[in-house]
C-alpha cells in the first residue's frame, strides 16, 4: 500500500522533491523580484505612516489611518510569509536566511510605525470614539474599536505607561532565567534502559521515552529526570515566585483585581468561567479514575506509576497506512457531514498545492497552517504513512478551512481569529476522523483509536484543568503575600495527582517535581484555553455527527465569523456557550462513554 509513496526524508534535497508535492510559493508573489519590489514598496509607505501622528482627533483621518494601517498590515503579513514559509522548507538555504532576516527588520519597521495608533486612539474622548463608532463608515472597525474601549480603563496615561516599559526587560527576568536553566544549564545525567545499555533523557526525548516499551527505560528516565529537576528546587520555586509577583504587579497595575482578572481580560472573559471549568472538571474525575484502572489491567501491571501513564494500548497507527492521497480521500470522506462546498473547497486545496507534503533535508519538523489574506492558506506537513500523520492532515486543514472561509467572509481587520478559538477547528476535524474511522475498524483498531481519543482527552482536558487549578494556587499565596516554597508545592502537586488521576496511580515522590518544569506557568493563566477549546471541538462535532439542527450551519458561521466578534459570543451564537458547563460536561461524558467501549473491547 505504500509503494506509492514518493521519495522523501531528511537526507533528500528539497530540488530532487519533485514541484507537485511542493507548496505553490509564487501564488504569493510571482518571483523574488515582485517580492522585492512589494518590500520597496511598503518601506516608503511606512516612512509616510507618521502623517497621521496627533491627527486621529478627527474622524476623516481617523478612519484614513485605520484603513491605511490594515492595508500595511495585510502588505507585511503577506511579504513576511513569502520568506518565512521558504525558510521553513529549506533552513539552511544562505538566501533564505537572509530574506527571513529582511523580513523580519521590516516587521519591526512596520511594528515600530504603527505603535502610536492604539495609544493615542485611547487617549481620545470616549464620546468621540463612540460617535465614530455610530458611523456606517466605521462598520469595518468597530469591533477593534469597541475593543480598544473596553480595555481603555486599563491603560495608564502615556508617560507611566512609558514607565511600565521601560521596566519590561527586568521584568522578564524570572522567565528568562527558568529558560535558560532548564534548556542551557541543567544536564540529565544518562540512564540505563532495560538491556543495560547507557541511553540519554531529556527535555527533548522525555515523552518519547515515556512511550517506549522498554519500561526499565521509562522508569529510570522519569527518576533522572524528575530527580534533577528537584536538584534545583528552590531556584525553580523562586522564578515561579517572580513571574507571579512580575504578573500581579503589571495586573495591578493597569488597574485590575488579580493577574486571573487581567490575563482574562484579553479574551473579555469573565473569571467564573474558569472556577466553573474547574468545577466541572471535578465532577468528572470518575471516568479518568476508571480509566487509568483500565490501563493498569490493560497493560498486566501489579502497580501503574507516572512512567506507565503514557504508554499506548495499541500499536495499530501504522495498520492505517496509506498514500498521501489515499489519506486525503479518507479525511475528505470523513468530513463529508460538512456539507458539498466545504468538501469542494478541501479538495480544491488538496489539488492546488496549498501543502508541502513530505520531508526534505533542512524542512522543519512538525505541522502548520499558515492564512494568508487575499491569497489561500499554506499547510506544512511531513507526511507518514499512519494514522497520526492522517490525523494531522485533517488537524491542519481544520486550521486551513477556518482562515481561508473567515479570511472569504470578512475584512482584513475582521478575519483573524483568536488563540482561544485557534484550536476548535482543527480538532472539530480530527474528531470526525476519528469517528468515521472507528465506524469500520478492526477490534484492534478500534483500541488503537480509542485510547488516541481518550490520551487526548487527558492531556488536553484533565491535565490542562490540573494545571489551571495549580496556577489559581500559586497566584493565590502571591495574592496573600506569601512566596511559593518548594516544599509546598511538591505537596500540592502530589496531592493534586492523586485527586485527578485517582486510586489506580502508585504516585511516586519524584512526582512531586513535575511543577517545576511546565514552560506554560510563565504565561499566567493561558492552558485553561486549551480544554476550552477541546470542548468546544467536541460538542460541535457531537452535534454535527448527531444530525442535530442547523449544527452544519452554526459551524460553518463559527468558522466564517473570524475574529469578527469576542470568542464567547462567536461561540454562543454557533451553538456553543462555554459561560455554562454543558460543553466541558458533554466532552468528559463522551470521555466516560469510550472508556466503557475499551473497557468492552479490552474484554476487561
Ligand atoms: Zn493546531
Amino acid at each position: 500500500m505504500t509503494q506509492n509513496i514518493p521519495a522523501h526524508g531528511s537526507n533528500i534535497a528539497r530540488k530532487d522533491i519533485n514541484e507537485i508535492y511542493k507548496w505553490k510559493i509564487d501564488d504569493l508573489y510571482a518571483d523574488k523580484e515582485s517580492w522585492q519590489a512589494a518590500a520597496q514598496n511598503l518601506k516608503a509607505e511606512l516612512s509616510r505612516f507618521e502623517e497621521f501622528k496627533g491627527r486621529l482627533g478627527d474622524a476623516e483621518i481617523l478612519l484614513q489611518a485605520l484603513q491605511k494601517q490594515a492595508q500595511l498590515s495585510e502588505e507585511i503579513s503577506k511579504i513576511y510569509a513569502y520568506a518565512r514559509l521558504q525558510l521553513d522548507a529549506d533552513n539552511a538555504d544562505p538566501a533564505l536566511q537572509a530574506m527571513s532576516g529582511e523580513t523580519e527588520s521590516l516587521l519591526a519597521d512596520f511594528n515600530n510605525a504603527v505603535s502610536f495608533v492604539e495609544p493615542e486612539i485611547i487617549s481620545l474622548s470616549k464620546d468621540y470614539l463612540e460617535s465614530c463608532l455610530a458611523e456606517s463608515s466605521f462598520n469595518e472597525f468597530k469591533f477593534y474599536l469597541a475593543n480598544l474601549l473596553r480595555l481603555a480603563p486599563h491603560v495608564l496615561p502615556q508617560e507611566q505607561e512609558a514607565l511600565l516599559s521601560q521596566a519590561s526587560l527586568a521584568m522578564s527576568a524570572p522567565a528568562a532565567i527558568f529558560r535558560s536553566l532548564v534548556s542551557a544549564d541543567m544536564e540529565f545525567p544518562p540512564v540505563t534502559d532495560g538491556k543495560g545499555n547507557t541511553a540519554n533523557v531529556s527535555e527533548g526525548n522525555y515523552l518519547l521515552n515515556m512511550t517506549s516499551a522498554d519500561r526499565t527505560l521509562r522508569k529510570n528516565s522519569f527518576r533522572t529526570l524528575m530527580g534533577t529537576y528537584h536538584n534545583y528546587r528552590n531556584t525553580l520555586a523562586n522564578t515561579l515566585t517572580g513571574q507571579c509577583r512580575v504578573s500581579r504587579f503589571y495586573a495591578t497595575a493597569h488597574k485590575y483585581e488579580d493577574t486571573l482578572t487581567a490575563s482574562l481580560a484579553e479574551d473579555n472573559i469573565p473569571t467564573e468561567l474558569y472556577h466553573k471549568l474547574i468545577e466541572t472538571v471535578h465532577n468528572n474525575l470518575e471516568p479518568l479514575h476508571e480509566y487509568i484502572a483500565i490501563k493498569k489491567a490493560a497493560l498486566k501491571l501489579d502497580e501503574l506509576h507516572p512512567y506507565d501513564l503514557y504508554m499506548p494500548l495499541s500499536s495499530a497507527g501504522e495498520s492505517f497506512a496509506c498514500t498521501f492521497e489515499e489519506a486525503c480521500e479518507r479525511v475528505a470522506e470523513a468530513l463529508a457531514p460538512l456539507g458539498e462546498d466545504y468538501i469542494s473547497t478541501l479538495k480544491h486545496a488538496f489539488k492546488s498545492r496549498w501543502i508541502d507534503i513530505y520531508e526534505n533535508k533542512g524542512k522543519r519538523s512538525g505541522a502548520y497552517s499558515w492564512g494568508i489574506y487575499g491569497v489561500h492558506p499554506y499547510v506544512l506537513l511531513n507526511y507518514q504513512p499512519r494514522y497520526n500523520s492522517i490525523s494531522t492532515i485533517a488537524h491542519e486543514m481544520g486550521h486551513a478551512m477556518h482562515s481561508y472561509l473567515a479570511n472569504q467572509a470578512q475584512t482584513y481587520t475582521n478575519s483573524d481569529y483568536s488563540i482561544f478559538c485557534a484550536e476548535v477547528a482543527s480538532t472539530t476535524n480530527e474528531i470526525l476522523l476519528l469517528e468515521h474511522t472507528l465506524a469500520n475498524a478492526t477490534a484492534e483498531q478500534k483500541i488503537y483509536l480509542i485510547n488516541q481519543f481518550l490520551e487526548a482527552v487527558r492531556t488536553t482536558v484533565y491535565r490542562q484543568v490540573q494545571f489551571a487549578e495549580f496556577e489559581l494556587y500559586t497566584h493565590g499565596e502571591i495574592n496573600a503575600g506569601r512566596s511559593l516554597q518548594a516544599k509546598n508545592l511538591e505537596n500540592y502537586w502530589l496531592e493534586s495527582n492523586k485527586t485527578y488521576y485517582g486510586p489506580a496511580l502508585t504516585a511516586d515522590k519524584e512526582l512531586a517535581s513535575e511543577w517545576s518544569r511546565i514552560p506554560h506557568f510563565y504565561t499566567p493563566f493561558y492552558v485553561y484555553k486549551y480544554a476550552t477549546g477541546y470542548s468546544a471541538a467536541t460538542t460541535f462535532a457531537e452535534a454535527i455527527l448527531s444530525g442535530k439542527e442547523n449544527a452544519v450551519e452554526k459551524y460553518l458561521g463559527f468558522l466564517k465569523a473570524g475574529g469578527s466578534d469576542y470568542s464567547l459570543n462567536i461561540l454562543k451564537n454557533a451553538g456553543v456557550d462555554l459561560t455554562t458547563p454543558q460543553p466541558v460536561a458533554v466532552t468528559l461524558q463522551k470521555f466516560a462513554q469510550k472508556v466503557q467501549e475499551l473497557k468492552t473491547l479490552l474484554k476487561l
